[in-house]
């Protein structure tokens, strides 16, 4: 739902919330996986993810999510990055971001005023990768010298009045430490009370792995297109899911028929009403997911694509799922583009034993340099040519005036820039840009950590896209003269 509030029409402030209310919720979700996978961590089965990540970005994100509490406390906020630190480093972003914000939540919960900073230096590095050195320091009430080495066991806090005055249950910095345990890293603690408290830990991380990166880069590609033309029979028995499910699809141009259980899924089916994919909740009154997969696989012998949908987030059903001929796994709430890739994976398979091949050439073709559904809402072509002979006349200066920035550290200038620069691709929904852009004012905003390679690679992407914008405007000026 915050997604589509999210397209709708909000003005800048606004937008900014919603990001916010969504970040939160993102994280909010992962730390309530978190503390069920916590059980987990004893019985030495929580996974620690390895995928490819801007540390920048986390530490943004960490400043957004209590950005309003440090200004409504009158805090201060510092947050520096060592410049030699990769840009993109490859390990656990959520368990990285849920210290963090275990941390920072922390120094602000027990800092009535002055500075809370947080530093990232990089340690020893090898071949292979580095260890990064994160600091969380405050000027807060700080630990009694007696209580600091008992605070990192669970259910343990400074003193008796702390859960009276601050809250809390001293669960936090135990899931922490287990946390970076699992990560091979450590945590410690300096403090004096009265003067504030500094919490140290470390990870290593390896560099970025070129493999995951190709693979990020052709998710990156799959838009709402992969939706267009395609019949979604969807198996749901919340009717709130069912409408944000039919409405996502609807929006991506598909079409989609939506009912309560996977009894009448099957009612369908057996009706000969031909779909392409069937989304299937697990949890349904009458006949559930795993029972009406069976059926469809086994009974009805049909090969169609089933991507499952549930809300629990264990991580042993994606195989059950599977394991039943299920072909892909969604657990809500998902992110749109998880599911435009979920529908790009089980598509082209199928496609090619039902022979399609007109439909396969029309997936190879969706990957996009840029996609103008957000113009051409207003149809008016004029309108159209303006936009994007704008866009081509300012942009290459404004990559210059970028890059000149970088290179004097002039970080307003480039934020400033970035922000400008990503709403103009955004509205012509140029990803491979606006993605880059939108790391490059975060990043500009907290550290300088990337900046430049970031815009040397937007540098160089800008050059096909400009071509293929350029002979766009040809084609739309051919189709004026021929009406
Ligand atoms: P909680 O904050 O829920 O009590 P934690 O495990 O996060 O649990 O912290 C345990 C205890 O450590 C806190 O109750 C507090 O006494 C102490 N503590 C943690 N962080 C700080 C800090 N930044 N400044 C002072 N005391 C802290």
């Amino acid at each position: 739902m915050t997604d589509l509030l999210m397209e709708t029409c909000l003005d800048k402030e606004q937008l900014e919330f919603t990001k916010t209310i969504k970040q939160s919720a993102d994280n909010l979700l992962v730390i309530i996986n978190d503390i069920l996978d916590f059980s987990k961590i004893k019985a030495g089965k929580l996974m620690i993810e390895q995928i490819n990540f801007r540390p920048v970005e986390i530490l943004s994100g960490v400043e957004k999510i209590f950005r309003q509490k440090l200004i409504h406390q009158g805090l201060k906020f510092n947050c520096r990055v060592d410049s030699n630190i990769p840009d993109v480093i490859c390990g656990d972003p959520y368990r990285l971001n849920q210290v963090l914000v275990n941390l920072v939540g922390n120094a602000i919960k027990f800092t009535r005023t002055g500075t809370i900073s947080i530093d990232v230096r990089a340690g020893e590095s090898d071949k292979t990768g580095v260890m990064l050195l994160f600091s969380v320091t405050d000027t807060g009430i700080g630990i009694n010298a007696d209580k600091v080495a008992d605070i990192f066991q669970s259910f343990t806090q400074a003193s008796p009045d702390i859960t009276r005055k601050y809250g809390g249950s001293g669960l936090g910095l135990a899931i922490c430490r287990q946390l970076l345990e699992l990560q091979g890293g450590d945590i410690k603690v300096t403090s004096e009370a009265g003067k504030g408290s500094c919490f140290s830990f470390n990870i290593y991380y390896r560099y970025q792995n070129i493999a995951i990166a190709e693979a990020a880069l052709q998710k990156e590609t799959v838009n709402k297109d992969i939706l267009a033309g395609r019949r979604f029979l969807i198996a749901e028995d919340n009717r709130i899911n069912q409408k944000l499910i039919v409405k996502v699809i609807e929006k991506g141009g598909g079409f989609a028929d939506a009912v309560n259980n996977g009894a009448e899924a099957i009612a369908k089916l057996k009706a000969g009403i031909q779909y392409d994919i069937i989304i299937m909740d697990l949890q349904m009154p009458e006949m559930d997911g795993y029972k009406a997969t069976r059926y469809i696989r086994n009974e009805l012998s049909m090969k169609i694509p089933i991507i499952a949908m549930t809300a629990t987030a264990m991580k042993g059903e994606k195989i059950k799922c599977l394991e039943l001929g299920m072909n892909e796994y969604l657990s809500k709430p998902f992110a749109f583009d998880d599911f435009y890739q979920s529908v790009y994976n089980v598509l082209p398979n199928w496609l090619q034993n039902a022979e399609t091949k007109d439909a396969i050439a029309q997936i190879k073709n969706t990957p996009s340099l840029f996609n103008l559904s957000f113009l051409e809402e207003m149809e008016d072509d004029a309108y159209t040519i303006d936009i994007l002979q704008s866009f081509l006349k300012h942009t290459p200066a404004e990559l210059d005036k970028l890059l000149n920035a970088v290179s004097r550290k002039k970080y307003e200038t480039v934020t400033e820039i970035a922000h400008k620069l990503k709403g103009s691709t955004g509205l012509l929904q140029i990803s491979a840009m606006c993605g880059l852009l939108k790391s490059i004012e975060e990043g500009s905003r907290i550290a300088n950590t990337g900046l430049q390679s970031m815009v040397n690679d937007l540098i160089n992407i800008y050059p096909p896209i400009e071509k293929a914008l350029i002979k766009h405007l040809e084609l739309m000026a051919e189709r004026g003269k021929t009406f």
